[in-house]
């Protein structure tokens, strides 16, 4: 299978069997986040526990891109403490508008790293970063999110 048909099939099947989509009970931050030049909408849910995420879920709807983007993104942050998911949002936005190339940095995303090409369409761009733009924003300014709870936030 070449990159793209991999890329493609990555988003498929994100899209079509997403692990982290859903409803979360008492999540700590919540935070919608949308994309209007796409339609995007989607409002995701942290629950977080002594500065580590320990569950992040997503509702919403969206193109494939973003709903896979924000599902990879679920994948690799839950486990991970506040600071370092912040950072890897970084190196996810840095990748995908092309200032990141580091291949080792680049490898940290994972799954997501196969949503590098994206940086070849401008118009895509906006959809791939929605979530993780949503989870930063969230996580370093968690007064903007709507707090269900007001512990452990
Ligand atoms: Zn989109």
């Amino acid at each position: 299978m070449d990159l793209k048909g991999l890329y493609r099939e990555i988003v498929n099947e994100h899209n079509l069997r997403p692990s982290h989509k859903g409803q979360m009970e008492n999540p700590d931050l919540v935070l919608r986040g949308v994309n209007p030049s796409c339609g995007d909408d989607i409002t995701l849910q942290l629950k977080i526990e002594n500065g580590v995420i320990e569950d992040a879920l997503f509702n919403g709807s969206g193109c494939a891109i973003s709903q896979a983007s924000v599902d990879m993104m679920a994948d690799q942050v839950i486990g991970r403490s506040k600071e370092d998911a912040i950072k890897l949002a970084g190196t996810f936005m840095g990748m995908i508008k092309g200032d990141i190339k580091d291949e080792a940095q680049i490898e940290e995303l994972d799954e997501a790293a196969s949503l590098q090409d994206i940086a070849h369409m401008p118009a895509r761009v906006k959809c791939a970063v929605l979530g993780w733009k949503t989870m930063q924003e969230m996580l370093e300014h968690p007064e903007k999110a709507e707090n269900i709870s007001t512990e452990n936030a």
